[in-house]
Order: structure tokens, then sequence, then C-alpha cells
């Protein structure tokens, strides 16, 4: 018992579990799909950002080599101008300076440059375009400059820094002014290209543009200039300091961190100043200078449209989910539905067997009630056979005693020559034996077996003829007669002879019990009632006491004095009525008399 009820309290919780784990695993998968969803918008997302990223870069990198090609050629050009040369030759002449100085200081503004300017072969500024500003370069060292240096040694320099007497960072482009054949110094063009900055500024990523080193020295964010993409080594440092290229700035790392490299130099990076969230960092490098672009695009859209597939995802599985437990829960639906139909046809079929399985029981007790009820008449014969021929000794006995004696007598009375009186005696002896035949014609009626001829008789006419057999004695004992038909052309299904034979003895009865009585009045009804033929005689006799009543319908019961009534005629007029499948009742007339109901079927009905 203990055994059989944990486990049926078992079984629920281990079905709950197991369902909890499956919602769990469904929704597990779901987050996990959604995440692959996001992961894969993400990434999407990124590649858009960088194409564009790769295009700003590129068209930054033209812009940028477009400006610097434009004053590439220009300190080239000045050895052409032969004060130039004639300066570099007597560095002494004052004059020949001045108008150096203001050729320099005219293609200086013509050209946009920031500063032109010219250095002998011992790196002393010998003419300059700023000759007229405080800063001016006239008279200035400037051999350590690396582009200076370069240029000096031949080699045509190109070299961005922030100048140490300005202070004021720029391109400078250098190139030895040479003629016949020898070097006599050096042209440096200074180019302000901070100007693009501004440019950059206006794009949807940041920009920035490090030299080799890694120092960054344009910026559309001003703070990130003059910081560092990594941290410089010893040795970088001390030549940056050497060649004072970016003047005193303090070039502290920006503290940028790769977080996960993807194709195409591209890098998801964090920097010191938002450690958090990451940025696109694409590189793009600007070969001849040895210097790299950097763009930088955040990535917010890109972590918004992975949100939003990330939710999409889950709504949409959750939909489906919705769409399944709606789909299973209309098939469960369908499923009870039919299950139910099927039962309730099941029990249908069950109950229309049983009716008929009930049916033929009830035929076959019907058909064994019918057995028994032929079996109870044939038995119901047998006794009154018995009661008749009791019945038939004593009637027979008397009249043949007297048949013995009078034939005798006949015999005695013959032989005496009497003759008239052995008549007589044969009369009497003629009489008795008709009374005897009256009596066996009257059993063979009753032994008689069913007639089963039955047709539509007209119950009026009936009564009508039976009324005229025994009109004679209506008349004769002074009975008034009354015959009341409520429905005239009632038919009952029956033998007419038959039925005026019952009639005829229901009146003879009547007429008998009025016999004695001053008022006799003997009633016919006539009358169609629950749909059987109804024929009711009364009569005005003294009734019939309860006693009597029990026994009217036995064979051999009778009231009347020997020789009056046998005690058939109830008994047989019964059997009649009810071999044509009628009723034969008494009970007490109104006015205190008999009143005998015959009930028998109706023809019309039986037609119809
Ligand atoms: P019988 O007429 O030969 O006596 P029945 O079977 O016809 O035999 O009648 C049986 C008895 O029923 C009668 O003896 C009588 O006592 C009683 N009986 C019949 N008809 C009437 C009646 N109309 N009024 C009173 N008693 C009757």
């Amino acid at each position: 018992m203990a055994i059989s009820h944990a486990a049926t309290s078992a079984r629920p919780a281990r079905r709950l579990w197991r369902r909890l784990t499956l919602w769990a695993v469904g929704l597990a998968v779901a987050v996990a799909l959604a995440s692959l969803a996001a992961r894969w918008a993400h990434d999407a997302a990124i590649d858009k950002l960088r194409v564009a990223g790769a295009q700003r870069l590129d068209g930054y990198a033209a812009s940028l080599e477009n400006l610097l090609s434009k004053y590439d050629f220009l300190p080239g050009t000045l050895e052409l101008n032969k004060d130039v040369i004639a300066l570099l030759q007597r560095p002494g002449d004052e004059a020949l300076r001045a108008e150096v100085n203001s050729y320099l200081e005219q293609l200086n503004r013509r050209s946009g440059s920031t500063t032109i300017y010219i250095v002998n072969l011992k790196g002393v500024t010998q003419a300059a375009s700023n000759w007229r500003s405080r800063q001016s370069f006239v008279g200035d060292y400037v051999a350590f400059r690396p582009y200076v240096r370069d240029a000096l040694l031949g080699i045509p320099g190109g070299f961005y820094g922030v100048g140490t007497t300005s202070g004021e960072a720029g391109y400078f482009f250098a190139h030895g002014i040479y003629h016949e054949g020898r070097m006599l110094g050096v042209a440096t063009v200074k180019v302000n290209i901070e100007r693009l900055e501004r440019d950059w500024a206006q794009g949807a990523g940041k920009v920035l543009l490090a030299d080799a080193k890694g120092v960054v020295f344009l910026s559309s964010v001003p703070a990130w200039k003059y910081r560092t993409l990594k941290p410089l080594t010893p040795a970088a440092l001390r030549e940056l300091e050497e060649s004072r290229q970016y003047f005193s700035h303090a070039l502290t790392p920006l503290g940028q961190r790769d977080q996960r490299q993807l194709d195409g130099g591209a890098a998801l990076v964090t920097l010191a100043e938002d450690p958090r969230t990451p940025v696109l960092s694409q590189t793009r490098s600007l070969a001849p200078r040895q210097w790299n672009f950097v763009y930088l695009s955040d990535l917010g859209s890109a972590r918004a449209s992975a949100r939003n597939v990330f939710l999409f995802a889950l709504l949409v599985q959750a939909l489906l989910l919705l769409l399944v437990l709606y789909a299973r829960q209309r098939r469960q639906t369908r499923e009870h539905l039919e299950v139910l139909v099927a039962e309730r046809t099941a029990s249908l079929q069950q109950m229309t067997h049983h009716l008929s399985e009930e049916n033929s029981v009830r035929r076959a007790a019907e058909e064994k009630l019918r057995r028994a009820q032929s079996e109870l008449v044939q038995a119901g014969k047998m006794a009154v056979l018995g009661q008749m021929a009791a019945g038939m000794t004593h009637e027979l006995n008397q009249p043949l005693t007297a048949l013995r004696t009078m034939s005798d007598n006949a015999q005695v009375l013959i032989e005496r020559g009497r003759l008239d009186d052995a008549r007589g005696n044969l009369a009497t002896i003629s009489q008795l034996v008709a009374r005897m035949g009256a009596l066996t014609g009257q059993l063979r009626q009753f032994a008689r077996k069913a007639d089963a001829s039955r047709t539509a008789v007209p119950v009026v006419a009936a009564v009508t003829s039976a009324l005229f057999l025994v009109e004679r004695r209506v008349e004769q004992e002074r009975v008034n007669f009354r015959l009341a038909v409520r429905d005239q052309d009632v038919l009952a299904l029956c033998d007419s002879n038959r039925l005026e034979q019952v009639l005829v003895n229901l009146f003879n009865n009547a007429l008998d019990a009025m016999a004695v009585r001053a008022e006799r009045q003997l009633t016919v009804h006539v009358e169609r009632a629950n749909g059987r033929a109804l024929i009711a005689v009364a009569d005005s006799g003294p009734g019939i006491p309860d006693e009597i009543r029990a026994h009217l319908f036995e064979p051999f019961f009778t009231t009347k004095p020997q020789g009056k009534g046998l005690g058939l005629g109830l008994a047989i007029s019964e059997q009649i009525i009810r071999e044509f499948g009628g009723e034969l009742r008494a009970e007490a007339a109104a006015g205190g008399g008999a009143r005998f109901v015959i009930v028998l079927p109706l023809a019309e009905q039986e037609t119809a």
C-alpha cells in the first residue's frame, strides 16, 4: 500500500520536473538561437561599417595626398631663382637677402603654404618668407631638423613636425638647391595640413593620422593629438627628443586594446577613456610617408541592430511556440471531440443492441405467455369438463331414471293392453329424450372449438334480431323494452349468430330476474367507447349479490330451480365473447338491477 501510494505521488512530481526541464531546455535553445542571430546581425552591421570605413579612409588618404603633392615640387623650383642661388653664393649680401626674403614672402602667399625658407650648407637660414615677423627664421640654426639634415645629405625630405620657433605644426618639405651640379643649400616649405581635421570632424567616425612611430599628429578628436597608439620605446623617445619633432608635447599612449581581430586589418578595440565600449578600428597605411590613417567607427548601431534582431528572434520563436501550442490545443480538442462522438456512438449502439435484445426477450415472454394462456384455457376446459361431467350425471340421472321407470311401465301397460296409457307414457318418454337432447346440444356448443370466422357485425341489427327471438316473452310479461343507441353504425368484429345467442341469453336471464318484479324495465345501450363496441343489457331485477357475482361465469352455477336453469348460459356467453377478443362483465345497474356489458373489438378499426 505504502509503496503504491509513494509511487502515485511521485509520478506527478516527476512529470512536473520533466516539464520544467523541457521548458528550460527550450528557453535555452531559443536564447541560443536568438544570440546566434544577434551575433550574425552584429557581424553584418560591422561588415557594413567596415566597408563604409574603408571608403572613408580611401577618401581621406586621397585628399591628404592631393594636398601634399601640390607642394612637393615647390622647394625644387627655388633653385631656378637666380637671386636664391646668388644669396647662397654670397651670404653677406644684405640687399640680395632682402630681395630673396620678399620673393619668398610673395611665393608663400601665392602658394598658400605657411613658411618658405632657404638654409645654407651649414644649416643656417639665409632667407625666409616670414622675415618680417618676430618669429622670423632668418639666422636660425635648423640643421638638427631631420628633413633639413636629409636634404643636406641629398635626400629630398618630407616631415611633419611642430615648429620649434612658432610652435605650430606643419608638414615640411625640404629639397637640396643645386647649381651646376653642386649643392648650395636647402629649400624648405612648411604647409599647414591641420585644416584637414575640420573635414574629418564632420564624418561619422573618428579619424587620426599617426606617424611611423605611432604618434598621432592629426585627429578629428583634438584630445587625441600628440598621443601615441602604443607606448613608445626609449630609443624612439630619445630620437623624438633630439629632433624636437613634436616640440614639448607629452606623447602619452591612448591605451588602445585589441578585443578581436577582423578581416582586412580591422579590429575591435577599446580605448583607455572608455575601456568598456569597443569600437571598430580600421587602419590604412600611407606607404611613402610611413604614416597610418586610423578610422574608428562607433558600434552603437551594430549593437542596436544585434539587440533588435535578438528580440525579434525571440519574438518569432515565441510566436512559433504559440502557433504550435495552438495547433496542439486544436488537435487535442478535435481528438477529444472524436473520442466523445465515438463514445456516444458506442453507447447508442449498445443501447440499440440492448433494446433489440429486450425486444426479443419481450417477444419471447409474450409468446410464452400466450402459450401459458392457451395451456391454461385448455386446463380450464379440462376442469370444466370434470364439473360438467358431474353436472351432466346429475342432470341426466333424473330423466334417465324417469325414462327407465316409464319404459318399464310402458311395457307393463302394453302387456296389459292399456295402449292409451302406454301411448301417453311413450309421449312423456319422447319429451324427456328431447330435453336430454337439448341438454347435450348445449353441451356440444360449450365444448365446440372456437370458430375463427369473424365479420363486421352491425351491432344494432344483432340486438334487434335477438329481441325478435324473445319478443313473445317480452310482450307476455309486459316488459318495458328500451333500445338506446348512441352510435347507430357500430360494427363489431365477431359472428352475428353467436352474438345474437349471447344477447338472447342475457335477455332471458334479465326476464327471469324481473319475473317477480312489478316494474319490468329492460334497457339495451349500444355505443362506441374507447375504440370498442359496447352493448349493455340492464334490467330492473333484484340485481346480483356479491357472493353470487363471484361465481356467475362458472359452468353449472345457477340459482334457478331444478329443470329451469342449467348454469351454462353465462359461462358459454363469456367464452364466446372472449374468443372474439372481447369481454363480458356484470355490474350493478343504476336502478338497483343487474347490468351485463359486452365489449367487442370494432370492425371499423380492424379494416382501417
Ligand atoms: P341459468 O340461467 O341457467 O341459471 P346462467 O349462467 O345464465 O345460468 O345464470 C347463472 C346465474 O346468474 C343465474 O342462476 C342467476 O342467479 C344469475 N343471474 C343471471 N342473470 C341475472 C340477472 N339479470 N339478474 C340477477 N341474477 C342473474
